[in-house]
């Protein structure tokens, strides 16, 4: 419970403290149409070679995600390369909500160093909404693998996601992308527009 806490409160504070240095959280008034519908993807989604590995989880021929692409509407980041971390690296999981590595390094600076990042792109661009990839310690949402390396999961988010989550930001994996596409047409004055 200790080491939880120790990261929800760093988390919290790297809330607190960008939320007041922005000030620029979306509460309804005007925000210009482009800036709105702006939208966070991880980078790998986008064919980019960030993973642990080397490679990518490429959704990049999604209809919705080549609209956005078109549109210059999309703001990739890789929390954990973002972070300081190299590729390849060693895989990480959480474990005992801590960023562990397959070797038993703690990576939990670096993730929250990425998430940090991550979520000062999204702020300074205003974006509303991330498509982030799943299962992932740093980009996964609802559901996370759970610390043993066996490829077992549990319910849980990244540490990006919880950040991201604690900002307003909604989240979208990348077996949501219909729902995606009503929340970012929802969220145009001129809806249908583009
Ligand atoms: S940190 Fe996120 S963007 Fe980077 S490789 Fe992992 S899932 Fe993809």
């Amino acid at each position: 419970m200790k080491e939880r806490n120790l990261v929800e409160g760093r988390l919290e504070e790297v809330h607190s403290s960008l939320r007041d240095n922005y000030n620029t959280k979306y509460t309804g008034g005007f925000v210009p149409l482009l800036l709105m519908k702006k939208v966070l993807i991880s980078s790998c989604l986008l064919g980019e070679n960030v993973k642990y590995d080397g490679g990518n989880n490429s959704i990049a021929d999604n209809h919705f995600i080549q609209k956005l692409k078109n549109l210059n509407l999309l703001i990739p980041v890789c929390p954990e390369v973002d972070g300081g971390l190299p590729i390849p690296r060693v895989p990480v999981e959480i474990m005992k909500n801590r960023a562990v590595n397959k070797e038993g390094l703690d990576k939990t600076a670096e993730f929250i160093n990425g998430a940090k990042r991550a979520l000062e792109q999204a702020i300074k661009a205003g974006v509303k909404m991330a498509i982030m990839k799943s299962k992932s310690p740093s980009c996964g949402s609802g559901q996370i693998y759970d610390g043993t390396f066996e490829r077992k999961l549990i319910s849980g988010d990244g540490i990006t996601t919880v950040l991201l989550k604690k900002y307003g930001i909604k989240i979208f994996t990348e077996y949501q992308i219909e729902e995606a596409e009503k929340f970012w047409k929802n969220q145009s004055f001129i809806k249908h527009s583009v």
